[in-house]
């Protein structure tokens, strides 16, 4: 393939590109790596580092910096806390294992704990026997220890409701 006019001064681009001899003429295709570098002697384009040098780093002058404009600068929302917005933590039921009694079956000297979801059938109270209080002596201090009842506050509050009824 010959070197038409375009083809030089396709050459004569990418040379000042800084392309290597080799990837001018992959991108020129139909001539060889010598022949480019043959080409460029002719033309007398050889002021730039000889392509003959092994291992020749290139530094590519820095890109000028974009404008910032070109980036969304839309101000950030500042993301909040999500504590704040976090929905109250569902009532978790005291997971133990099911009492003794049942609505029907306590007794005034049973533990009146109680075990389970209300609305369920396998609700049951922990019907164990009961100390000065209204709990056995485990639940009382459940019930009325505060950092505990803190934790506890769902089975502490269901305790205390229930209490009306019992
Ligand atoms: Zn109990």
């Amino acid at each position: 393939m010959g070197w038409t006019d375009e083809r030089v001064e396709l050459l004569k681009k990418l040379w000042q590109d800084g392309l290597s001899a080799s990837q001018i003429a992959k991108q020129l295709g139909g001539v060889t790596r010598n022949a480019v570098i043959g080409k460029v002697h002719r033309l007398g384009l050889s002021g730039r580092a000889t392509p003959s040098k092994p291992a020749r780093t290139v530094f590519k002058a820095p890109r000028p910096a974009r404008p910032v404009s070109a980036a969304p600068s839309a101000p950030r929302r500042m993301a909040e806390p999500a504590s704040l917005h976090a929905p109250p933590t569902p009532v978790r039921y005291v997971d133990e294992a099911p009492g003794t009694a049942t609505v029907l079956t306590l007794g005034a000297h049973m533990c009146k704990w109680p075990i389970g979801d209300p609305s369920l059938d396998s609700f049951t109270f922990c019907g164990r026997r009961a100390g000065d209080g209204p709990y056995c002596h485990e639940h009382s201090q459940v019930a009325y220890q505060p950092a505990q009842a803190k934790k506890r506050s769902g089975a502490v509050e269901l305790a205390r409701s229930l209490r009306r009824y019992i």
